[in-house]
C-alpha cells in the first residue's frame, strides 16, 4: 500500500489509550477486567454495495461502522469499553482515510472508548469492527426473556433509513430537504447506548432493530417462545415518513432496516421505570404492542383488524 501499512495505522488509527492498559502497536491489546463484570463482545462487518452505498461520505461511513457495533452493545445493556478495526482498503487515499477516521474517532470519543487494535490489508473496501463492553455479571439484556403480558416498546422512530434507501433506488421521490433528512437517518444512526444500560433490570428482553421490526421481533419471539401483537398506528415514525402513502409507511416501519433503535419488552408493572430510563437517556420510547402466549406475530390496525399474521417472524404473506 502506498503510504505503508504501519505509517497508515500510525497516522489514522493510533491514539493514546485512555482505558486500555495497552492499545495499538503490540501483538495484543491489554485490558484489565473488572471484578463482578462480564465482557460483551460483538462484531459487524460493512461491505460496500451491501451495507453502504458508494455515495456515502467517508466521515459518515466511519461513524456508521462503529455505530452499528455500539448498537449491539446497547441491545445487551452493556457499557462500551474498546473496539478493534479490521480494514480492507483499495488504496491509501488521504481524501478517504482522513474523514473516515474523523467520523470514527468522533463517535468513539463521545462514548469514551479506545481503538485498541485491528488489521489492515489491501483489498475491496471492507470494514469489520469488533466492540468490547461490560455488564454486571448476569445482568445482560437478552433476546430470550420476553413473557406473555409484557409490553413491547421501541425507542426513537422507525422507517426513515428504509425510506432513504427507496429514494436511492428510485422507487420514492422526495424533495431535496426531505431526502437529506432521511439520508441522515440512514447514514448517521445514533446507537442507544445510554438507554440500553438504563434498561438493565427493567426490560425482560431486548434487541436492536437492524433488519426490520418484524424480522428482529421474530428473533425475540423465537428465543422467548412467545407471540406478539403490534399496533401499527402506535409504531413511532417521523413527520416525514407520516406524510408518505400508507403502503410506503407500513413497509418502511415493519420491514425497513438500519434503524438501530432498541426494541424491548417489559412487564406492565415496569412502565414507570421504562419512562424514567428513557427520560434519563434523553430518548423517546413508544409502547407498540404486547407479548402474547402462542407463536403468532399479529400486526393490527386502529380497529383491531389483523393486517399481517406471521409465525414468530416467519412471514406467510411475504411475496
Ligand atoms: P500482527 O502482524 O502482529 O497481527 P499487525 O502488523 O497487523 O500486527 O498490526 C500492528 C499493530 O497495529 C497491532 O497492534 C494491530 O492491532 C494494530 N492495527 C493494525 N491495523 C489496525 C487498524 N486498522 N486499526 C487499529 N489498529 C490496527
Ligand atoms: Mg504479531
Amino acid at each position: 500500500m502506498g503510504l505503508g501499512e504501519f505509517a497508515l495505522i500510525d497516522r489514522y488509527f493510533t491514539r493514546p489509550a485512555r482505558r486500555a492498559v495497552l492499545g495499538v502497536g503490540d501483538d495484543c491489546a491489554l485490558l484489565t477486567s473488572q471484578p463482578g463484570m462480564q465482557l460483551c463482545v460483538s462484531s459487524d462487518m460493512l461491505v460496500e454495495g451491501r451495507h453502504f452505498l458508494s455515495t456515502v461520505a467517508p466521515q459518515r461511513l466511519g461513524h456508521k461502522a462503529l455505530a452499528v457495533n455500539l448498537s449491539d452493545l446497547a441491545a445487551c445493556g452493556a457499557e462500551p469499553l474498546a473496539f478493534t478495526l479490521a480494514l480492507a482498503l483499495p488504496g491509501t487515499d488521504d481524501a478517504f482515510l482522513q474523514p473516515f477516521a474523523e467520523g470514527l474517532w468522533a463517535l468513539a470519543e463521545r462514548h469514551g472508548i479506545d481503538l485498541v487494535g485491528g488489521d489492515t490489508t489491501a483489498g475491496p473496501l471492507n470494514i469489520c469492527i469488533t466492540v468490547l463492553g461490560q455488564v454486571p455479571a448476569g445482568q445482560a439484556l437478552l433476546r430470550s426473556g420476553a413473557a406473555a403480558g409484557d409490553d413491547l416498546w421501541v425507542s426513537g422512530t422507525l422507517g426513515d433509513a428504509r425510506a432513504a434507501l427507496e429514494c436511492f433506488r428510485g422507487t420514492l421521490a422526495l424533495d431535496g430537504g426531505a431526502f437529506e433528512t432521511l439520508r441522515r437517518a440512514m447514514e448517521l444512526p445514533e446507537p442507544r447506548v445510554a438507554l440500553g444500560q438504563r434498561l438493565r433490570g427493567v426490560a425482560s428482553s431486548a434487541i436492536d432493530v437492524s433488519d426490520g421490526l418484524l424480522g428482529d421481533l421474530g428473533h425475540i419471539l423465537r428465543r422467548s417462545g412467545v407471540g406478539a401483537r403490534i399496533e401499527l398506528d402506535a409504531v413511532p415514525r417521523s413527520a416525514l415518513l407520516a406524510a408518505l402513502s400508507p403502503d410506503v409507511q407500513r413497509n418502511c416501519l415493519l420491514r425497513g432496516g438500519d434503524d438501530y433503535e432498541l426494541l424491548f419488552s417489559a412487564a406492565p408493572g415496569r412502565l414507570d421505570e421504562v419512562r424514567v430510563a428513557a427520560r434519563d437517556a434523553d430518548v423517546q420510547v413508544s409502547r407498540i404492542g404486547r407479548i402474547e402466549a402462542g407463536d403468532a406475530l399479529l400486526v393490527v390496525d386502529g380497529r383491531g383488524q389483523v393486517l399481517h399474521e406471521h409465525a414468530r417472524g416467519f412471514d406467510h404473506f411475504a411475496a
